[in-house]
């Protein structure tokens, strides 16, 4: 098995190659036969414009052919691809440029940079795939090399979202990518007959290293969209065998009359992740398509960790399934941070080839994720049941104390969703003067009647005493990150002194 991931790419599509690749907005890009010669024009113009091996890519822009093309041809070269939200401010880029010395910042003329200087050289990649960068690859010859890399060399470093602190930047190794990839080709039973719609962001694990990797691995048509447009989604789904979303997308589709099951009926797998998918969603998609949407586990530093399984009946809501092939799990807890029992809530430890190999220029903070033993500690609580099938908590800094009882945010976002008219639950926990933190409770609605006493009433039939939510908000909306996570962080400020202040 070659050790650069974009040879084994085009190892695995020989015998494609008038197959079409990629296809933008509908049209055709360009067939698997010429892929390479796509790629190989941006691998030379990334060697004129001074990139060798090792040196860091930083991108900057919307996803495009040529922005998988430069993605290609910057792993090719045996340089680390630097991709970044295309929302982040120039401020927000200084800092990520000062820490990961790019040779090349590529961006789009319009996106937030910091002023031309020192620094990087730079080229322009436009949303249409037009740019500088574009231009001088299409005036040279195309160079196929391929570097010859260790399967331990860098491809990419993708900062973590880090709603608090400075970004961490997760050095992702070639052979993270490629038994990643390999896992859920196995898991997820892809096949070279398969066509992906592709709607996610590629500056994030998820577009990068699920749907658009799964597409080059499987030797797989790739449909790629310029961003969800869920009236565009609807219009896409019968000519594709797989989608890939975040809840949200899901959310929205649901959202859509045109989003029926003849629509849907042509699929073969709909997956999930990112953030958690309400069983309440996962129940009205599987009433409305007949397919149980299949949800999974990953995070930046280690890809993706684990599956429901393939088959329809095994898929369970609220589960995020099991560990993928590889990849080993534990749940700890206690002083000694040792192994719980079934059942028990504690914090989720992973090990295996998909794990990254730290954070970049961060000794300390990869010492603090990583225990003796190469496990990584995640951040997610969650437990097992005795078969091993896992579910999620919540992220351990979410983790509410009240009264000096644990409340897991999950267990009661997934019982208000259970409630006519609610669309969307985020549990939060804010200082208290007795209880330490007490529990928020913060809707959205679909109704804008919708009355908060549901919840209440809800809340003292099911939950003991402690877990009940102290204060109850509809609001309109959640403020979420680009992968349709909830910030919670932004919430609990929003609510902070909600009861300390009428104490005082
Ligand atoms: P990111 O690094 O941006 O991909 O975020 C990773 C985090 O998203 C994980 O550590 C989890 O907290 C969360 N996450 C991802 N998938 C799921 C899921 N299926 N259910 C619950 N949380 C998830």
């Amino acid at each position: 098995m070659p050790d650069n991931l974009v040879a084994l790419f085009y190892a695995r599509q020989a015998g494609h190659a008038d197959k079409v690749a990629l296809e933008w907005q509908g049209s055709p890009v360009c067939t698997f036969g010429e892929l390479p010669a796509r790629v190989g024009r941006y691998v030379a113009a990334l060697r004129q414009l001074g990139v060798t091996r090792g040196d860091r890519v930083m991108v900057k822009t919307e996803n495009s052919p040529a922005f998988v093309f430069t993605y290609l041809a910057v792993l090719a070269s045996g340089a680390v691809f630097v991709p970044l939200n295309a929302a982040y401010t120039a401020a927000e880029v200084a800092l990520l440029m000062e820490d990961a010395e790019p040779v090349l910042l590529v961006h789009a003329a319009a996106t937030a940079v910091p002023p031309a200087g020192a620094g990087p050289v730079r080229a322009t990649l436009e949303p249409d795939g037009s740019g500088s960068l574009t231009d001088l690859a299409a005036s040279l010859a195309p160079d196929l090399a391929v570097e010859p890399v260790a399967a331990t060399d860098l491809a990419a470093i993708l900062f973590t979202s880090g709603t608090t602190g400075r970004p961490k930047g997760a050095m992702l190794m070639h052979r993270n990518l490629s038994s990643n990839v390999a896992a859920l080709y196995e898991t997820w039973q892809f096949s070279d007959r398969d066509t992906i719609l592709h709607a996610l962001p590629m500056f994030h694990a998820h577009g990068l290293f699920v749907a658009l990797h799964l597409g080059l691995y499987s030797a797989a048509t790739l449909r790629m969209i310029a961003k969800f447009d869920a009236a565009k989604v609807v219009s896409l789904l019968p000519s594709v065998s797989v989608f890939m979303g975040v809840p949200t997308f899901y959310t929205r589709l649901l959202d859509r009359a045109d989003f029926t099951r003849e629509v849907a009926g042509g699929l073969r797998l709909f997956i999930s992740g990112s953030a958690p998918l309400l069983p309440s969603v996962f129940a009205a998609f599987e009433e409305r398509t007949g397919h149980r949407i299949l949800e999974r586990y990953g995070m930046t530093e280690a890809v993706m960790i684990t599956s429901n399984p393939y088959p329809q009946a095994g898929r369970i809501p609220g589960t995020v399934g099991y560990p993928l092939p590889g990849v080993e799990l534990r749940v700890v807890g206690g002083e000694w941070r040792g192994e719980l029992p079934p059942g028990e809530v504690g914090e989720i430890e992973i090990r295996g080839p998909n794990l990254c190999a730290g954070y970049w220029r961060r000794p300390e903070a990869t010492a603090e994720s990583f225990g003796p033993d190469g496990f990584f500690i995640t951040g997610d609580t969650g437990f097992r049941d005795p078969d091993g099938r896992v579910t999620i908590a919540g992220r351990s800094k979410d983790l509410i104390i009240s009264g000096g009882f644990n409340v897991y945010p999950a267990e009661l976002e997934i019982l208000f969703a259970e409630i006519e008219g609610v669309s969307d639950v985020a549990i939060i926990g804010v200082p208290h003067p007795d209880f330490g933190e007490a529990v928020v409770a913060l809707v959205t609605a679909s109704d804008p009647a919708f009355d908060a006493g549901a919840i209440e009433r809800l809340a003292q039939e099911r939950l003991a005493r402690f877990k009940q939510p102290k204060a109850v908000h509809v609001l309109a909306e959640f403020p979420r990150n680009a992968m349709g996570k909830v910030l919670k962080a932004e919430l609990r400020k929003t609510y902070a002194a909600q009861f300390t202040e009428k104490a005082g």
